[in-house]
């Protein structure tokens, strides 16, 4: 996009073909522009200037300045095996082996979920409910972003965060020493490996506990679209319709809670009553849902007696 620049002869390219001896140079301006990949990739424009930055090591405003210049050759080559594969349907962030959460860029791998907007509510309905010094828990944390979006929020808190999948562990791991090193120096973000409540101590207590566990239920026509088809199945999908791990969550959270302490939940649009009722079920109270951004009932809370 060169908007405010005055549009080249058409004619232009072709004189210089012909009137310039063959240098490197003549032959780095008869190859495909910037744009013109973005265009010939098939791509959606945004998808391709995302797979381009990361083909080129170039940043997304530079390629839009530069669209109209000759590619590099080698970032073509890149770009071209990287949109094959977006064409075949492989998530962008595994893609770039990153994707943005609450205005940071965490590491991803096929072995953890991609972050999703939706999930930014359930940290922020942290934010809003953790007094100062609050010890909160993230269970099935995945590449890490709830736990370390709220170490680096609030430097305050003391931060637990489980998964039993001990690659999604070391991709966590990373994250957190990349974002938030001084919240790892002063123990105030810990990891524990172990499926939900196993992976902690019998004694241990939280002020907050928030998941985002697999709420999918398994045969969901969903599973068999976009991203999801390349995600890890055991972060997405449940038994039980779906609600199996909702279930143990709730089940096993009062004896790790303290008292008034809130236990926030993100599940799929249609389990909000299922989850209240639940909620209802294990002694809590407040119970609540938040819509997310896009109106659709996403997260639950509720707090324990006092
Ligand atoms: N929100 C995700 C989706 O529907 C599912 C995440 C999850 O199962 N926790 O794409």
């Amino acid at each position: 996009m060169s908007a405010g620049r005055a549009a080249p002869a058409p004619q232009a390219p072709a004189i210089v073909s012909t009137a310039t001896p063959r240098t490197p140079e003549a032959d780095a301006s008869a190859a495909p522009t910037w744009e013109r990949l973005a265009l010939a990739s098939g791509l959606p424009r945004l998808e391709a200037r995302v797979l381009l930055g990361h083909a080129s090591g170039r940043r997304r405003e530079w390629l839009v300045a530069h669209g109209d210049e000759p590619a590099e050759a080698r970032a073509a080559v890149a770009f071209a095996e990287l949109a094959r594969r977006r064409r075949d349907g492989e998530p962008i962030a595994y893609l770039t082996g990153s994707r943005e959460f609450l205005g940071r860029d965490f590491e991803v791998s096929p072995s953890v979920l991609i972050p999703r907007p939706e999930t930014e509510l359930l940290v922020q309905a942290v934010l809003d409910r953790a007094l100062p010094g609050a010890r909160v828990l993230d269970l099935g944390t995945g590449s890490g972003a709830i736990a370390i979006s709220l170490a680096c929020e609030r430097a305050d808190l003391y931060v637990v965060a489980t998964d039993r999948s001990p690659e999604a562990l070391a991709v966590a791991r990373r994250n957190a020493q990349r974002l938030a090193g001084q919240a790892l120096a002063g123990a105030r973000l810990l990891w524990r490996a172990g499926s939900w409540w196993d992976a902690l101590d019998a004694q241990d207590r939280f002020d907050l506990v928030a998941s985002n566990p697999p709420y999918i239920g398994a045969g969901d026509p969903h599973l068999a679209q976009g991203d999801l088809r390349y995600e890890p199945q055991q972060a997405l999908v449940a038994g039980g319709g779906g609600l199996d791990a909702l279930r143990e969550i709730v089940a096993g959270a009062p004896r790790h809670l303290r008292p008034a302490g809130w236990l926030l939940l993100e599940h799929g649009c249609d389990q909000d009553g299922a989850l209240r009722a639940l909620l209802a079920g294990a002694g809590f109270e407040s119970i609540q849902t938040l819509r997310d951004v896009s109106g659709l009932p996403r997260v639950t809370l509720g707090r324990m007696p006092e």
